[in-house]
């Protein structure tokens, strides 16, 4: 499954061409989406190639997982049917009696599956510890600590962990790192670099890039989870279907570009926002502001696209911004093309409880903006005009109280 020949090559050049070649009969440049559930043999056990029967090896799923591989820099990629059916596979391969340390502030998702799934139906223990404390983090191990899951940044509050001081502390204790390095994306950090033995993916996210892909991967060096993940892929059953495959192989081919575009316009919106009135506080790890900014510079390449922020006032002027943008669509997801934005304690979040919403600082002010790649003149056009319409709202909410306050007095 290794992909040797890029091996020495840099990020971008693998991100092209690893896991890939020319079709040895037609000679097509692109991978073909082979849609075949069943592969001819020359009588039982004769088979022509590696390919038996679709779930267990399709060409095109194996051409992405070995790009995926390549580009985090590990030997095997697992693919799935979604970021949410990998993380539950890597799940798998734990069970009663172990415990796994996990970063509080993770995705909605991951946090639902973690203690509505995984805790009560696999009895396995979680800690949900902020692994930026390094000092919490390493409180946290037990004797049976099998697994630290991170997520950096984190959604939706954008906390960075430092993934090499964690690895260390987790190996210390003779535990396996997984990190979630959906938010950054392969281009913007690298964590196997840094220690980590697992890289799971939302391949929904940057790695298709244009909304119209939900998928997920798992990449490690390790022999034994490789083993274990391709029998559970197999045995579980869910894996993503050959066009997506090739959907996803076709975002890698552009997502050093992206990334790129993605974070150049990252950084202006937040250093526009931190300007604004209506804003109470930027987060974005490129900030100078970010309480992580040294540990980010030093573990990604760029910072990537995904910005939150607190506006003025509470739910009500949160309404009014993300019903007034042009540009900005509101709706769930990131790490695409386009700008979108979403409001976490309404929409992502909304399966965490309020108390622990409030612990993690997901307010009814927070919104979460992730930053497209059209021209940053119409993405800052945009804000601007839906903050003044926020800020309208907001001052009419005084005027209103104000009458009222007469109303009171002389009515
Ligand atoms: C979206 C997301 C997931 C889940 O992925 P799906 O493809 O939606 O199942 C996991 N982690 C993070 C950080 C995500 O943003």
């Amino acid at each position: 499954m290794e992909s040797d020949h890029y091996v020495n090559s840099h990020q971008e050049t693998k991100f092209i061409h690893s896991g890939q070649q020319p079709d040895p009969i037609t000679g097509a440049v692109v991978t073909p989406i082979s849609l075949a559930t069943t592969f001819a043999q020359r009588g039982p056990g004769g088979l022509y190639s590696t390919y038996e029967y679709s779930r267990t090896g399709n060409p095109t799923r194996e051409a992405f997982e070995k790009n995926l591989a390549a580009a985090e820099g590990g030997k095997y990629g697992v693919a799935f049917a979604s970021g949410c059916a990998a993380t539950n596979v890597l799940m798998a391969l734990y069970g009663p009696g172990d415990h796994i340390v996990t970063s509080d502030d993770v995705y909605g998702g991951t946090r639902r599956l973690f203690s509505k799934y995984s805790a009560p139906k696999q009895n396995i223990e979680y800690s949900f510890v902020n692994t930026s404390d390094l000092g919490a983090l390493e409180a946290a191990f037990k004797e049976n600590t099998k697994l630290l899951w991170i997520e950096t940044p984190t959604n939706p509050t954008l906390k960075i962990t430092d993934i090499e001081a964690a690895c260390k502390i987790a190996h210390n204790h003779n535990c396996l790192v997984a990190v979630d390095n959906t938010f950054a994306s392969p281009y913007c950090q690298s964590p196997m670099a840094l220690g980590a033995d697992i890289v799971v993916h939302s391949v929904t996210k940057y790695i298709g890039g244009h909304t119209d892909v939900v998928m997920g991967v798992v990449i490690t060096s390790n022999e034994d989870v490789y083993k274990q993940l391709k029998f559970f892929q197999n045995t579980l059953g869910g894996v993503p279907a050959p066009f997506d495959c090739y959907n996803a192989l076709k975002g890698m081919k552009t997502l050093h570009l992206r990334m790129k575009a993605h974070s150049k316009n990252a950084l202006k919106v937040a250093q526009f926002l931190e300007t604004h009135s209506m804003v109470t506080k930027v987060i974005y790890p490129g900030l100078v502001s970010h309480p992580q900014h040294n540990i980010a510079k030093k573990q990604m390449r760029l910072f990537s696209g995904m910005i939150t922020f607190y506006i003025k006032g509470g739910l009500e002027t949160s309404r009014v911004f993300l019903s007034s943008t042009k540009l900005f669509i509101c709706a769930e997801s990131l790490g695409a093309v386009e700008c979108l934005m979403e409001h976490p304690a309404l929409m992502t979040h909304a399966s965490v409880s309020s108390e622990v919403r409030a612990e993690l600082g997901i307010s009814d002010s927070l919104i979460r903006l992730s930053i497209g790649v059209e021209h940053i003149d119409d993405i800052i056009e945009d804000l601007r005009y839906a903050l003044a319409k926020a800020q309208e709202s907001l001052e009419k909410v005084v005027d209103d109280d104000d009458d009222n306050a007469c109303g009171g007095l002389f009515g």
